[in-house]
């Protein structure tokens, strides 16, 4: 009888996490092994910002699998544990600790990691920033009625955590080096109804400001804080802009994005550039290692660029491709990308990739904030952006993969159903 085969999985969160099990699914019966640095199996990122981290969904929850399920698959848990390099060409993983374990085949599910700020004082106390569950326990107990936070960075994280502070009853401030939140991912007009929706909330938003330092409580001489200072305990107590503004704060949230995690890809001598470079069945440029989720850059053949993806639904199902093609199923993974933000009552859903636009057109009232906004490149759909509009989106994402001409009134016109614009642009 052939030795069994050992695939093992570096990254225990979504994107490995949806990996593992579908090797078993499609049937696999060799051993998986499913590395991580974390303690917990893996979990859902987005309650962490939203639900969770307002106390109204219990940990439990979270998990994208019960944990006994992995006993049940066989796939075997390295939990709390980092793989420190890896030997593609000796099919090896090492471990912290140095044990070492052999592959036939790897995966690198690796996410991101947030970014730091270097300006003075970011290594005070009570400066948090958000990637991990314990990250998201250690706000959440800061997130007491009254206090004032800071958050730095208006991307989705900050704005959703913004939004859950001020939800909590938190007086809240948010400084955005762009001229409008969210700029990244939408057109300034969305990012400036954004704005909208966080002042009319009662968010202190201060645009085209980056911090500048964060200062320290004051310490009076002679109340014994001395010692404080020796030990470099002192928490934040002022936040300052570049334009001179000083912030006070109990807390801030730092937001400012992430970076993926390419070490291992790198020191292994793996084409990285932004991410680690995939073709569009996963592999990258060593045999037989593959790599998913926040970390890939892979080429998308319906859109036919290379993209990297730093959201849910690609991290589980390019999790899941990964893992056909490491069983040999030769299925180019061409899902079109797909996300969603909810702050307050507001939820935002994004179908398709636009990096660059010539027209955008809109149905629906940006005004009464139900609508959706339409990417055009060359005649064609290549984005959607609805807003507490979600029946939108599965339309748009056929239209998209579709990539026939539209015409933009077409899109426009509320009276024209958008799935009948489906099998017309055919
Ligand atoms: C607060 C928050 C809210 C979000 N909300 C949304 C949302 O509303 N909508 C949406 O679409 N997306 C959202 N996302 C994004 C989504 O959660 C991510 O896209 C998804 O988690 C990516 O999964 P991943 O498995 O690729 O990477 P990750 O989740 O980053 O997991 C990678 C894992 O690999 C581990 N690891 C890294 N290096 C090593 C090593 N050397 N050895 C062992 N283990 C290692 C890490 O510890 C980590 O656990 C949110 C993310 C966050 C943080």
């Amino acid at each position: 009888m052939p030795d069994r085969q050992t695939f093992v999985i570096i990254g225990a969160n979504l994107a490995g996490g949806r990996a593992a099990e579908a090797l078993r699914q499609q049937g696999f019966d060799g051993r998986v092994v499913l590395v991580g640095a974390e303690p917990d199996p893996p979990y859902e990122r987005p309650p962490l910002s939203k639900e969770y981290l307002r106390g109204e969904l219990p940990r439990e929850k979270l998990f994208i699998t019960k944990p006994e399920c992995y006993r049940e698959q066989e796939i075997e848990l390295r939990l709390g544990m980092e793989a420190t390099r890896i030997d593609p060409k000796a099919r090896v993983v090492e471990l912290a600790g140095g044990a070492r374990l052999p592959f036939d085949r790897l995966l690198l599910a690796t996410g991101g990691r947030v970014r730091r700020l270097s300006v003075p004082g970011s290594d005070l106390e009570g400066i948090y920033e958000l990637r991990t569950v314990v990250d998201s326990e250690r706000i959440a107990a800061e997130l007491q009625p009254g206090r004032r936070v800071v958050v730095i960075g208006a991307g989705f994280i900050g704005a959703e955590v913004a939004a859950s502070a001020r939800m909590k009853g938190l007086e809240v401030s948010v400084l955005e080096m762009a001229p409008v939140p969210l700029g990244r991912a939408l057109i300034d007009d969305m990012g400036r109804v954004y704005a909208e929706i966080h002042r009319e909330r009662g968010v202190a938003l201060y645009t085209g400001e980056a911090v500048e330092r964060f200062d320290p409580s004051t310490l009076r001489p002679g109340s014994g804080q001395a010692s404080l200072r020796a030990g470099g305990n002192r928490r934040v107590e002022r936040v300052v802009s570049s334009s001179g503004r000083a912030i006070d704060c109990d807390f801030v949230v730092v937001g400012v994005g992430i970076d993926p995690a390419t070490e291992l890809a790198e020191q292994a001598g793996l084409a990285v550039d932004n991410g680690i470079v995939v073709d569009q069945y996963c592999e990258t440029s060593a045999r037989g290692v593959y790599a998913a989720g926040d970390v890939a850059n892979f080429y998308h053949p319906l859109l036919g660029e290379r993209i990297r993806v730093e959201h849910w639904s690609n991290a589980q199902r390019q999790g899941a491709a990964a893992a056909k093609s490491m069983l040999g199923q030769r299925e180019p993974y061409e899902e079109i990308p797909w996300f969603w933000s909810d702050q307050y009552d507001v939820n935002l859903q994004y179908v398709g990739h636009a990096a660059s636009w010539d027209e955008v057109v809109v149905r629906g009232s940006v005004d009464e904030r139900t609508f959706t906004a339409f990417y055009l490149k060359d005649g064609r759909l290549r984005a959607a952006l609805a807003v507490n509009r979600f029946k939108d989106i599965a339309p748009s994402r056929q239209l998209i993969r579709q990539g026939a001409p539209i015409e933009p009134r077409r899109l426009r016109d509320e009276d024209i159903e958008l799935k009948s614009l489906v099998s017309q642009a055919v």
